[in-house]
């Protein structure tokens, strides 16, 4: 196995988590009768480029299957963050109906449509048929296929598209090979185009302990002093990045051809690297207790969950997502003895089950009518927002519960 980067044979591991379904797949009714399959789930560091990867090499096309489940368009804290992203790069960059806009996993069109009300025209690529259908349907181009430098040449470049902003969210930990991917950004970016990206920040990962955003789809975990390498070895210059507390904590980087003068450097470049550099990012001794916090945080899911069983504690979970089922998968959580619900927004995910767990997910309806003691929030980066929403279970005396970073019963 070799770095998707530099190519360096991987030796060092940063975290086992022994394995784990696809973390998107709810199961279906009938399938609950059928065999699982269980992919490893092994992340080793480069310690030569220091990229963050997992080791085993699943087909994207059978990740991305075309009963993708998540709709991006569900989140009504995601459709805020979209809207706000697309006024501040409208008035930052002063795109208008001359520009392209491209995005990359444009998802069911959540973040286009706001381009689309200023005129802009846009474009969207995503490889899962299903939430494409639903952009196309909202008025949304989009082309169902994987991005990378050959797609890039074919359906952008020999066509004279090129665009004024290429962006994808969560994407780019999201892609088997980074380096054609960030070739294809620098084929279909105009001269003076700007390209941003957000992903989940390694710092934030690490510092939290935050391993149930460990999945098979993320195929990269990246720091700011990374990413800017992998970006210039394609002739892409950072020129600004800033931190969101998306995902747990995230970072938008901004970047553009390293020929380009016509932007500034931003001190935020300067400023990040030198914080990941000062945290001890770019010595391997960073990485490598990960994995004995990580088997504390799952001594704690067991006393938790084992103490409210044998009080005769009810006890739910809340978010049907990939965090939380790579977090029941690795605690070995499965069944309903435990934990006997969940439930989620989506009615694409309703009356199905979770992955592994076999744990079925029912609507918001179910907690008032089962008034749980425990609601435990599984994507507990949307802690604040969930607990605020539920407030009604404080009328029986219920509590709400995250584990990451460590356990937290408010
Ligand atoms: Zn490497």
């Amino acid at each position: 196995m070799k770095c998707r980067h530099c190519k360096t044979e991987l030796h060092h591991v940063f975290v086992d988590l022994v394995n784990c379904p696809p973390s998107n797949d709810m199961l279906k009714p009938d399938q609950l009768n059928e065999p699982e399959v269980f992919y490893p789930l092994k992340i080793f560091t480069c310690h030569n480029c220091l990229l963050v990867q997992v080791d085993e090499m699943r087909k994207a096309d059978s990740i991305f299957n075309s009963e993708y489940t998540y709709f991006s368009s569900f989140s009504t804290s995601w459709l805020a963050h979209a809207k706000k992203y697309v006024d501040m790069m409208v008035e930052r960059f002063r795109f208008n109906a001359s520009s392209q806009v491209i995005e990359i996993a444009s998802n069911d069109g959540y973040l286009l449509q706001y381009f689309k009300e200023y005129n802009i025209p846009v474009l969207g690529v995503d490889p899962t048929a299903n939430t494409a259908e639903v952009a196309i349907s909202k008025g949304i181009p989009t082309i169902v296929d994987f991005f990378g430098a050959g797609f890039a040449q074919k359906h952008l470049a020999d066509k004279q598209i090129r665009a004024d902003l290429i962006l994808g969210n969560n994407v780019l930990a999201h892609v088997p090979d980074i380096n054609d991917f960030v070739k294809g950004v620098k084929i279909a970016l105009k001269d003076t185009g700007v390209v941003t990206f957000e992903f989940p920040h390694l710092m934030r990962l690490v510092e939290e302990c935050q391993f149930d955003t460990i999945y098979h789809e993320h195929f990269s975990y990246l720091s700011f002093t990374v990413v800017k390498r992998i970006f210039e070895n394609q002739g892409l210059e950072m020129f600004d990045v800033q931190e969101l507390p998306t995902h747990g904590g995230s970072l938008r980087i901004f970047a553009k051809h390293t020929g380009d003068h016509s932007k500034e450097i931003s001190p935020n470049v300067a400023a990040l690297l030198k914080r990941e550099e000062a945290a001890g990012m770019k010595n391997m001794n960073y990485y490598n207790d990960f994995q004995q916090r990580v088997e504390e945080i799952k001594y704690a899911v067991w006393e938790f969950l084992i103490k409210a069983r044998r009080d005769g504690r009810k006890v739910i979970g809340y978010g049907a997502a990939a965090k939380g089922n790579t977090l029941l998968n690795y605690c070995g959580v499965k069944g309903t003895d435990l934990i006997q619900f969940a439930v989620d927004a989506s009615p694409h995910k309703q009356n199905r089950y979770l992955p592994a767990s076999h744990i079925p997910v029912r609507d918001l309806n179910s907690i008032a009518e089962y008034k749980p003691d425990y609601v435990i929030i599984l994507p507990w980066n949307l802690k604040k927002e969930i607990s605020e929403q539920l407030k009604y279970i404080r009328d029986w005396g219920g509590k709400f519960v995250t584990f990451i970073p460590e356990l937290n019963i408010i």
